[in-house]
């Protein structure tokens, strides 16, 4: 069945180009109105200008589709429930939110400033936050809605130099994690994207394939998924170059230890700890908690 959003209103963040334009398209050619935000400033976040979210808009209408120009920066609550209300006045309802504006300011941690790792967080997190919230109780009036956050390979696995950037990616699955349980009794389904594409944001890392293997609206099919009426809930995929793949946070069986040497029992007994047999998805927080409880009571014979 192909895969339509017809009638369907979507927020891309950060959609002025690279791989928020390409979602941007992806949705609205298969029927979505597009709210198009972007501050259209550098890689590192400064300057600004309405021009690249204004030419995506062009895109859009020229092949058939609505879309709306919302140029302010996710990080300021005003600016978002303006082109909340905008979107809101124009069709009635917001069904997809997609997250996607980010910065870069890539340093080692060692010659990292703590205003970099502020603005990065502020961008991707806060932005994130801002965003959602601005769109949480119309989805919840609504008993629809479908977010995306992308988060990156860096924040889930760590990459060099990224230490501002890695962490607010995985703050993004965190937020997700909590959005997800939240969303669940209004059919609200929050997802994470990591993608892997070839834009502005990677164009200083030397590609292992010619850049049209990484074209970003190879990404957009996953964020199409995660977006759609049938979507997951609370999934991190990964997406580039055609590749799709899930990653998930697990927990391992581990093992049950008291008394006074305990410390030399958890050096001894690390391996059995980190030993992966058995391992689970958790479906939320508390699954640790109940899983030390129950090795607690069969220790006490209960
Ligand atoms: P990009 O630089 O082309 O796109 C990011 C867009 O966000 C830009 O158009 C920029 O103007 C906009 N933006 C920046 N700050 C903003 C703000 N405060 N408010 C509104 N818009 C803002 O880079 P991209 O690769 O397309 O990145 C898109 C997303 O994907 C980012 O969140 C990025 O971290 C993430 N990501 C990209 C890759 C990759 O391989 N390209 C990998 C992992 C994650």
């Amino acid at each position: 069945m192909t895969l339509r959003f017809d009638g369907q209103i979507a927020i891309v963040t950060g959609a002025g180009g690279g791989l928020g334009r390409a979602h941007a398209l992806a949705l609205a050619a298969r029927g979505a109105a597009v709210v198009v935000n972007d501050l259209g400033g550098a890689r590192d976040g400064t300057g600004g200008s309405a021009t690249a979210a204004e030419a995506v808009v062009a895109e859009i209408e020229a092949m058939g589709g609505q879309a709306m120009a919302a140029a302010g920066s996710v990080t300021d609550a005003t600016a978002v429930q303006a082109m909340v209300d905008a979107a809101m006045a124009r069709w009635g309802r917001i069904d997809i939110l997609v997250n996607n504006a980010g910065v870069l300011r890539d340093k080692s941690f060692a010659k990292m400033s703590i205003e970099d790792f502020r603005f990065v967080v502020d961008v991707h997190l806060m932005g994130a936050a801002i965003c959602t919230k601005a769109v949480w109780e119309i989805m919840r009036a609504q008993n629809y809605g479908r977010i995306v956050m992308t988060t990156s390979s860096s924040g889930l696995y760590g990459n060099f130099g990224q230490a501002n950037y890695g962490a607010a990616k995985m703050a993004l699955v965190g937020l997700m994690q909590t959005l997800a349980i939240e969303g669940q009794k209004n059919d609200i389904r929050v997802n994470c994207l990591a993608p892997t594409a070839h834009t502005r944001m990677t164009e200083d890392l030397g590609a292992a394939l010619p850049l049209e293997a990484l074209g970003p609206e190879l990404v957009s099919p996953g964020l199409l998924h995660l977006v759609s009426r049938d979507a997951p809930t609370r999934c991190i995929l990964g997406a580039g170059a055609g590749g799709f793949e899930r990653a998930y946070v697990t927990l391992t069986q581990g093992v049950h230890i008291t008394g006074e040497d305990a410390p030399e029992q958890v050096a001894a007994r690390f391996d059995q700890i980190s030993d992966r047999a058995g391992e689970i998805v958790p479906d939320m927080g508390a699954a640790q908690g109940m899983l030390e409880l129950t090795k607690a009571k069969v220790s006490l014979g209960g």
